[in-house]
């Protein structure tokens, strides 16, 4: 791959790149088949991703007519990658082994290892036969939303597709390597003003929040409209907030300590509840909720901005669940993605249906949602949310500080760029955007 960086650094032309062979092994973040059960009986907090994600060296797969191989520049830590690498709610490998009997192409996927990954930035070095729109040399980032187009289903939104997977989670040879396998209808242009990293930790978490929030998929939020933003600095958290901030909308950002809180307000989130200060017990034992603790956090709200949430961006599942449906407002949405801490929900569902509320899910981008909201960061609406940079050699410290919810933000990672602050290719329009705006995470995370 060593040839490819150089050439990607002095700006190599696409012939000049479309000539350099594809080498056939290449460095990548792995978890392994045979490691699957290594974490059986302990629980999930001890289970360690530095000991179960490994950085090898592996084959390069065969490249399909609708796919290109990327060098990837830059990565970043998903939530799926620590699911991915605690084994947890299942081992990702019956997920390779399903895609595996769909088509021959599909059955490159099932291995006994699983190249994780479900964002990256970088350059398209070979394209297949079928590619129309991308060609060597071109600067990318790529979005995870992996479905077959020859599938009636995934058209009108292919989120709906009855075979669509998540790259790098549900399928392999994801972006947490040298080199990546991305169908062609995964690529985006790569935002000119931000350096590799900067470029790499967007395109999952913003399009989830982009369609969650502004799609009419998702909230098809209005001006004027209350959010209350579960984890408002975290992955997903971090673009919601300024989705509302964008739209016209009132974010109500919760937060577990007054330096995420701190930063909310710098990004011009001016309510902000810091959960820990707050100390709510929304579970007054494993199976019984308080209400007067759901009730306590809907008044800290309506004396923070007046009224009770028109919206509320919810993803941490069993913990706070039930407190959401009980503070949206009378005929309000809870929009939910996620369920961190606990996928089995309770909520009193008298106040769901009595004050006409709605629960409504989403899940991840279709392609138009994913590139609108990479559009939205090239022309610098939408700021990256990176806080730290990791080498891929560190990619298991990487995922066991997301695991830990010691991170804000998005970490990034370093695969093939060889240290942080490469690739801007329109200094201008980045000084036009402010470097400090870029960065607010980053000097926070500092
Ligand atoms: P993240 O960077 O770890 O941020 C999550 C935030 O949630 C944390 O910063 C934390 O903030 C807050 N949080 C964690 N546990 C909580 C709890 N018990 N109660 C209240 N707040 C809690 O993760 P992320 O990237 O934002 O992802 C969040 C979840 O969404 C993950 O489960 C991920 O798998 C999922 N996700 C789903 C999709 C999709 O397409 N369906 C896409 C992206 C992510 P504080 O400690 O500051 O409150």
């Amino acid at each position: 791959m060593r040839e490819f960086l150089e050439a990607i650094s002095v700006g190599a032309s696409s012939e000049e790149i479309g000539a350099i062979p594809v080498p056939n092994s290449y460095r990548a973040a792995v978890v392994l088949a045979s490691e699957q059960e290594m974490f059986e009986g302990i629980s999930s907090s001890e289970k360690d991703p530095r000991k179960s994600l490994h950085v090898n060296e592996v084959p390069t797969p065969e490249l399909a007519p609708d796919e290109v191989f990327v060098a990837v520049m830059a990565s970043a830590i998903n939530f799926n990658t620590v699911w991915t690498s605690i084994f947890e709610p299942l081992p990702t490998f019956g997920f390779l082994k399903r895609l595996g009997k769909e088509s021959i192409w599909g059955k490159r996927h099932d291995l006994d290892y699983h190249v994780v990954g479900s964002d990256a930035s970088g350059v398209v070095v070979k394209v297949g036969s079928a590619v129309r729109n991308w060609k060597p040399g071109d600067r990318v980032v790529v979005h995870c939303n992996y479905v077959d187009d020859q599938d009636h289903s995934a058209h009108n939104d292919s989120m709906l597709a009855a075979n669509q997977r998540i790259w790098g989670f549900e399928s392999n040879f994801g972006g947490l390597a040298d080199l990546a396998l991305v169908k062609a209808n995964q690529l985006m242009p790569k935002p000119a003003h931000l350096s590799w990293e900067e470029a790499a930790v967007n395109a999952l978490c913003n399009s989830t929040s982009y369609r969650m929030i502004v799609s009419k998929n998702g909230a098809g939020m209005k001006q004027g409209d209350i959010v209350l933003i579960w984890g408002a600095s975290g992955g997903i958290g971090g673009y919601a907030v300024q989705y509302v901030l964008n739209g016209g909308g009132i974010p109500v950002g919760v937060v577990s300590s007054e330096e995420k809180a701190q930063l909310l307000r710098e990004m011009g989130c001016a309510a902000v509840i810091n959960r820990k200060e707050k100390d709510y017990k929304f579970w007054k034992d494993e199976f019984h909720q308080d209400e007067s603790e759901w009730r306590r956090l809907g008044k800290d709200i309506r004396a923070l901005v007046g009224d009770d949430p028109d919206i509320v961006f919810e993803h941490p599942g069993r913990s706070t669940f039930g407190a959401s449906v009980f503070v949206a407002k009378r005929g309000g949405l809870i929009m939910t993605c996620a369920a961190t801490s606990g996928y089995m929900i309770e909520y009193d569902n008298r106040h769901l249906w009595m004050k006409l509320k709605a629960i409504k899910s989403s899940h991840f981008a279709n392609y138009k949602e994913a590139w609108e909201a990479n559009a939205l960061i090239a022309s610098g609406a939408i700021q990256p949310i990176m806080s730290a940079v990791h080498d891929l050699d560190n990619v298991g410290e990487a995922a066991y500080q997301v695991h830990h919810n010691l991170h804000e933000g998005k970490i990034g990672v370093l695969c093939l760029a060889p240290k942080a602050g490469l690739g801007i290719d329109d200094p201008e329009f980045r000084a036009k955007v402010g470097e400090e705006k870029i960065t607010r995470f980053m000097r926070h995370g500092a």
